[in-house]
């Protein structure tokens, strides 16, 4: 059925329900519909979701009614209304995803899926808009645009370009056709998803002998026996047997530890052929997406889907992302084959019979071997080093340093979700409060979702200001799930757990110090998504600079110093296999667009020739001809990565670029670097989604972004 049809068949629905509910419940003592800066958390219960959810959708509904009524289609009348409308929803609807992230329960979780449905079908409505969208072409044709502030135009740009992908602005006939390839293609990318892990579950190896899981990490050998006595086996860590699957958890190990090199094969051979046989085969999934992305593109009137995909990114062309691929390549390829040689030198040396040559099968076995003779650097050693209050007070003392705001704990002034989480306010150089954010640090198995992001509570905006206020501010949800206190001792965290911290801490200050005015591109709203990493991956290089690290580690107890030695392995440890995972990683990005730009299905070459084409250059050991990891590749067949899988290095070389701004100005040079940090601060932090981010990185750095710095970073400069 065409989309449109199953959208306007909603619409109705939506409106009844809200009706209903609105005459059963006391709407005006629901929490999720509170006017108040912050969600009022003490008091928001399950049973709030469902009427309040269908009370803002109905209202919204006559809202958006209205705005689609014929009228003066400027900025006041057109873009205000959809902004109040797009943010009453994210206040009560993006409450309850923060929720279900942070307080997962079964309740919530089923007043959450009772109007999942609708909330989904009123935002899909919503970009579709026909009317809505007409208004806004001719807001862009009329006289009054070019007296439009650059980051208002960019958001109408943003809702012309999202409208004109769903096929709004395609005859009918198209359009349907738009409709029904977009719901084909979501089958399709659930059916892929669904066939590896199907195809993951149908795997298992299992080990008898003890001799075979020998020097294994114990947490591998206590999952595999797990998996032995879930599957019937009779099983005993200690004596097994133990089953070995192909998920990540259970096979990496396996093929890192595993002194068997027989067994090692057999699960890489299956690692290599996942999904691409029998019930499960993505071979014809693979030919269908692509022929229908292609179909798409043509439709919607791109070249490719390759120029599709990249028509909403930063990048300015495929050519410019492959050009910068092939740097990257050239770059690592030698230091990935000396790579490949140091392996097969240390395995000779630690007298393997098979030295010689080394199969794919031994590589990640003996790169572990060498990774732990040469940095042995184990988490537990350096825990002790970074306490969490300690931490946060080297983050913080550094963002003073670099952009001269002052964090301070305000715990006792928000309601939270939970007593562990922290509240702060961010003041300016004047002492003014202008943002805020929350502070979720430790893990919660079962109520949290693992990983860590932010989400925004609310973005900087005019529109709401209070009065006597320019805007009202920011306020961000920060996310970790870093380990716990226990027995006594604070939160002692990982290298890892740091790092990630002031990743997040990245994102979070993009989205508290920016000056855009405008909700629909203050802070981290619009930023291209190849854009969005910067600002993160920027805060993680100061992990690895000796001042801001003697900031933040001191022993918990004793109060020492991070010791050198283990600082020196830190450093060290960061560029262990650079070539090679940077090869790795340009395989995957090259073929990726080479599939997405030049191929053609039904043609001479198949899906897995253009892999196996790409390889030739970008594999220092020829892959074998069974090779089928395609079929296994989500992120781009079944995840939002297709022509985009570039990002991850895309972001990598701007954000290294940015660093090396502060490296140039020195970095033990204390008025330099803050003189750079306030450059990035009025640039990067303060633009936000309001300019191009191609013009925010020339307006900090002078220039185009070069790969030098990335390729340094990584000890792979020439
Ligand atoms: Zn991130």
């Amino acid at each position: 059925m065409p989309m449109s049809k199953e959208l306007e068949a909603r619409i109705p629905e939506v409106g009844a329900a809200a009706g209903a509910a609105s005459a059963a419940v006391n709407i005006e003592d629901n929490p999720l519909l509170s006017d108040e800066r912050l969600p009022p958390f003490d008091r928001i219960r399950s049973e709030h979701v469902a009427p309040a959810v269908r009370q803002v959708l109905g209202r919204l509904e006559v809202e958006v009614q209205r705005l689609e009524e014929p009228g003066a289609p400027d900025w006041a009348h057109t873009v205000e209304p959809l902004e109040r409308i797009t943010d009453r929803l994210h206040r009560t609807w993006g409450t309850v995803l923060h929720l279900m992230a942070v307080s997962n329960s079964e309740e919530l979780r089923r007043s959450h899926e009772a109007v999942q449905g609708e909330v989904v079908g009123f935002s899909v409505r919503l970009r579709q808009s026909q009317a809505l969208y007409e208004k806004l072409a001719a807001m862009k044709a009329g006289p009054g645009w070019s007296d439009l502030a650059e980051a208002a135009r960019r958001i109408v740009d943003h809702l012309l370009l999202e409208a004109e992908l769903g096929g709004v602005a395609l005859a009918e006939s198209p359009r349907a056709r738009i409709g029904e390839i977009q719901a084909e293609l979501a089958r399709a990318s659930t059916r892929f998803s669904n066939n590896v892990l199907d195809a993951t579950k149908a795997y298992a190896l299992l080990v008898e002998d003890p001799a075979d899981i020998e020097g294994m990490p114990e947490t591998a050998v206590e999952l595999a026996s797990q998996s032995a006595a879930a599957a019937g086996h009779e099983s005993t860590v200690e004596s097994g047997p133990w089953r070995f699957t192909l998920d990540l958890p259970s096979v990496r190990p396996l093929l890192e530890h595993c002194p068997s090199r027989e067994l090692r094969e057999r699960i890489y051979r299956a690692w290599i052929t996942r999904a691409a046989s029998g019930e499960q085969d993505n071979a014809p999934l693979i030919e269908q997406i692509l022929r229908l992305r292609a179909e798409e593109a043509e439709l919607l009137g791109y070249p490719t889907y390759a120029e599709l995909s990249l028509a909403t990114k930063m990048a300015p062309s495929v050519e410019a992302v492959e050009g910068l691929l092939e740097e990257l390549r050239e770059a690592s390829a030698e230091t990935a084959a000396a790579e490949l040689g140091a392996l097969g030198e240390h395995a000779r040396a630690c007298g393997s019979d098979h030295a010689g040559e080394l199969a794919h099968w031994d590589i990640a076995f003996w790169a572990e071997r060498l990774r732990e003779e040469r940095y042995s650097l184990s988490d537990e050693e350096l825990r002790p080093y970074f306490p969490f209050d300690r931490v946060l007070e080297g983050l913080f003392a550094l963002a003073g340093r670099l952009f001269d705001v002052t964090i301070t704990a305000a715990d006792t002034e928000a309601a939270t979700w939970h007593e562990d989480v922290r509240y702060f306010r961010v003041a300016d150089e004047t002492g003014r409060t202008i943002a805020d954010f929350f502070l979720d640090p430790y893990s919660r198995p079962g109520e949290k979702r693992g990983g860590a992001w932010i989400q925004d509570a609310i973005g900087r905006s005019r529109l709401f200001a209070a009065p006597g206020e320019d805007a009202r501010l920011p306020s961000a949800y920060l996310v970790c799930n870093q380990t716990p206190p226990v027995g006594g001792k604070p939160s002692l965290m990982t290298f890892d757990e740091v790092r990630t911290l002031f990743h997040e801490f990245g994102h979070s200050l993009q989205h508290m110090l920016t000056r855009v005015d405008y909700g629909m591109a203050s802070g981290i709203e619009g930023v291209e998504w190849d854009a969005v990493e910067v600002a993160s991956q920027f805060m993680e290089n100061w992990c690895y600079d000796r001042r801001t690290l003697s900031g933040l580690a001191a022993h918990w107890e004793t109060g020492e110093p991070l010791p050198e030695q283990l600082f020196d392995k830190l450093l060290a440890a960061r560029t262990y296999r650079a070539g090679s995972q940077t090869l790795r990683q340009v395989h995957f990005a090259l073929t990726d667009l080479e599939l997405h730009h030049r191929y053609r299905s039904g043609g001479e070459e198949t899906a897995f020739d253009v892999d196996a084409r790409v390889a030739r250059r970008t594999a220092v050991l020829p892959r074998l001809p069974e090779d089928r990891t395609l079929c296994s590749f989500a992120h781009i067949f079944a995840g939002g990565y297709a022509a985009g899988y570039y990002s991850y290095k895309w972001a990598e070389v701007l954000s290294a670029d940015v660093f090396s701004a502060f490296e140039e100005a020195g970095l033990d040079d204390a008025e330099a670097v803050t003189e750079t940090g306030r450059r990035f601060r009025e640039t990067f932090l303060a633009d936000g989604g309001g300019r191009h981010p191609m013009d925010v990185f020339r307006d900090f750095r002078g220039r185009e972004p070069l790969t030098d710095a990335l390729l340094r970073h990584s000890g792979l400069a020439k």
